[in-house]
């Protein structure tokens, strides 16, 4: 018999009328433990850390590269502009002690169309992902 993931709500939060307007979960299953930030990226940064913004690969159009707006390089893998990471894995934009983008206002399309749980084909995060970047 397939065994159903057991899912835990970690953290809720609502608005003013309170309406819940996000969740954080986390769903146990064969795989592991995964946490889902159903959730506006602020309310999840306490615990996420900005995790996305250490994704490999921030690619740019060819447009956002051209524009000299951005520190990019080609990747020599893929062949396509993106962000440079620095030596921390992290984007060279990501603000190390608060954990928010530094050109939140034009970052690129990617950025602003990026959610790791919300519409994602992935589901947020590996538990144990998120436990060893904390304490890194
Ligand atoms: S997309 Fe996910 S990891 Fe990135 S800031 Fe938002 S909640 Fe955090
Ligand atoms: S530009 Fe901003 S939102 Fe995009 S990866 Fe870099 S720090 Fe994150």
């Amino acid at each position: 018999m397939k065994k159903i993931p057991r899912i835990t709500v970690v953290q809720e939060f609502k608005d003013e009328a309170g309406e819940v307007t996000g969740q954080i979960t986390s769903q146990s299953g064969a795989d592991g433990t995964w946490v889902q930030f159903d959730c506006n990226c602020l309310d999840a940064l306490p615990i996420c850390r900005s995790q996305c913004c250490s994704l490999k690969g921030t690619f740019l159009t060819e447009a956002e590269a051209q524009s000299g707006e951005y520190d990019c390089f080609t990747d020599p893998e893929t062949g396509l502009p993106q962000l440079r990471r620095d030596a921390d894995g992290a984007c060279t934009y990501l603000d190390r002690e608060t954990k928010l983008c530094s050109i939140y206002d034009r970052r690129p399309g990617v950025c602003k169309a990026f959610h790791c749980t919300r519409g994602a084909a992935v589901r947020g995060w590996k538990l144990a992902n998120i436990v060893e970047r904390h304490s890194a």
